[in-house]
C-alpha cells in the first residue's frame, strides 16, 4: 500500500484528498503528493531495499501507488558509472555518471510513467495519454501496450526521426501536432479537461513527478549509501531536478540517511532554449518564456511547468544553472562516447557540455564527487551528431588497403 496522507498545494499548502488532480482550486498552484513519513520509516530499511527488485519498485514505499509494480517493464536501477577519463579530460576528481539510457524504452521516463500508469489502473483510467518532446512518447506508448491500457500519444510534428518511430511501433494512437511542445501541451491540458483520460504530465503529474525521486535514491544506494557531493541535472520543466533534490531530503527524513543532505543540485539547459538558466544568471525568480531553438529537443520547453521551483532548489542546495551553445552540445555527446563508451542522446550532451563548461570555471571542484544525469540514449538523436562522425576509412578488402590507410607500428 501507498503510505500517502493527500495532495497537497506547492503555493498555499492546503491539502485535497488523492484523486486525478493537479492544481489546487484556491491559488492554481501546483499539487504535491504528501507522505506519512513516519509510516515509511517503520515500512523500509536499507536491508529491505537491497533484497527488493532490480528496478524502481525496490523503493515502493517512498512512491505514491498502492499496487506497486502494478506497471513494469523493469524501469530503474541503472549503472552508476565511475567516470574516470571524463573527470581526468575536464580536470575533475570522482566523476560518476548515471547511465539511465538503459531503461527499458532508453531514457528515464521509464521511471516517471511506470508510476503514472501504476496509478492511473488504480484510479480506473482504460486510457493513457501525454503531451511529449518524445522520450515521454515512447515510454507511454510502451508502459500502456504492457498495461493493456488505450493510449493518445500528442507530439509536435517536428520531432526526430528516431523517437517518432519507436514510439509508434506499440501500436497506440500518435499524435503528431503541427506546433512546439508548448502547443502540444496546451492542447492536452484543453483535451484533459473533456476526457476521461489519464494525462500523465496533465491530471496525474502529482503522481507521475514522483517517479523521479528515484535516481536520487539509486544515486545514494549505488555509492554505497553516501551523498554526492555536487549533482548536474538536465531541466525541460524542472521536474526531475527539484525531485532529485527532494528524493535526497527524503532518504534523511524516513531515517535510511542518518545526515541531512548537503548536495549541490545544478542545472543543464541549452541556450536555444533556456528560460531557468537565463533567469538564473539574473539573479531573478522570474521565468520568461521563450521559443525554442534547439537541437536539444528533448529539453525544448519555453515555459517549464517547474521554473520557479528549480530555482529555489538551485538557490538552496547552492547550485549553478548554466547553459550550453549546440555546438557545445554536439561536443558533450561525443566527449561523453569517446572518454566513457556511453552514448546520450542530445539533453545528455547538455548535461555534459555544461559540466565542462562549469569545471573549466570553477564552480564544479575538483575535490567534489560529482554525478551527471545522463537520462536518454543517443540511438533517438542520431541527427545530432551523424554530420560529425562516420568511418575512419573506407577501403578496398585487401591488407594492402589497410596498410596503406593505417600505417601502424603495432
Ligand atoms: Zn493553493
Amino acid at each position: 500500500m501507498a503510505y500517502v496522507d493527500a495532495l497537497r498545494c506547492r503555493e498555499c499548502g492546503r491539502t485535497f484528498d488523492i484523486a486525478p488532480i493537479f492544481t489546487c482550486e484556491w491559488c492554481f498552484g501546483p499539487l504535491e503528493v504528501a507522505y506519512d513519513y513516519d509510516a515509511i520509516s517503520a515500512a523500509t530499511s536499507r536491508e529491505r531495499i537491497e533484497a527488493g527488485p532490480a528496478n524502481i519498485w525496490r523503493y515502493a514505499p517512498l512512491l505514491p501507488t498502492d499496487r506497486g509494480d502494478a506497471v513494469d517493464l523493469g524501469a530503474g536501477f541503472t549503472p552508476l558509472v565511475r567516470a574516470d577519463r571524463l573527470a581526468a579530460e575536464l580536470g575533475l576528481g570522482e566523476v560518476w555518471v548515471k547511465n539511465d539510457t538503459l531503461n527499458p524504452t532508453n531514457s528515464f521516463k521509464d521511471r516517471v510513467v511506470a508510476v503514472a500508469l501504476s496509478k492511473a489502473l488504480e484510479f480506473g483510467f482504460k486510457t493513457a495519454s501525454c503531451a511529449s518532446t518524445g522520450n515521454l512518447a515512447n515510454s507511454v506508448a510502451a508502459h500502456a501496450a504492457h498495461a493493456g491500457l488505450r493510449s493518445y500519444v500528442f507530439i509536435p510534428s517536428d520531432l526526430e526521426q528516431g523517437k517518432v518511430v519507436t514510439t509508434a511501433v506499440y501500436g497506440g494512437n500518435l499524435v503528431a501536432v503541427e506546433g512546439n511542445y508548448d502547443d502540444v501541451n496546451r492542447l492536452c491540458a484543453e483535451l484533459a479537461g473533456t476526457h476521461e483520460w489519464a494525462f500523465v504530465n496533465v491530471n496525474i503529474r502529482p503522481y507521475y513527478a514522483e517517479g523521479s525521486k528515484t535516481l536520487a535514491f539509486e544515486t545514494v544506494e549505488q555509492l554505497g549509501w553516501q551523498y554526492p557531493d555536487h549533482v548536474v541535472v538536465p531541466i525541460a520543466s524542472g521536474s526531475q531536478y527539484t525531485k532529485i533534490r527532494k528524493g535526497f531530503e527524503e532518504l534523511h527524513t524516513v531515517g535510511l540517511m542518518p545526515e541531512a543532505p548537503e548536495v549541490r543540485v545544478s542545472g543543464a539547459q541549452a541556450e536555444g532554449c533556456s528560460p531557468v538558466a537565463t533567469a538564473f544568471r539574473e539573479g531573478s525568480d522570474i521565468i520568461r518564456p521563450v521559443k525554442p531553438d534547439t537541437i536539444a529537443k528533448s529539453l525544448a520547453i519555453g515555459n517549464p511547468a517547474d521554473g520557479y521551483f528549480a530555482l529555489d532548489a538551485a538557490a538552496q542546495t547552492n547550485g549553478v544553472i548554466e547553459s550550453v551553445s549546440d555546438d557545445e552540445i554536439v561536443e558533450g555527446i561525443r566527449l561523453l562516447a569517446r572518454t566513457e563508451g556511453i552514448f546520450g542522446e542530445t539533453a545528455g550532451g547538455v548535461t555534459v557540455g555544461t559540466l565542462a563548461k562549469l569545471a573549466s570555471s570553477g564552480l564544479v571542484r575538483p575535490d567534489e564527487r560529482v554525478v551527471i544525469y545522463v537520462t536518454g540514449h543517443g540511438l533517438k538523436t542520431i541527427e545530432a551528431v551523424s554530420a560529425h562522425v562516420g568511418p575512419t576509412a573506407t577501403i578496398e578488402p585487401t591488407l594492402e588497403a589497410f596498410d596503406a590507410e593505417f600505417a601502424l607500428e603495432d
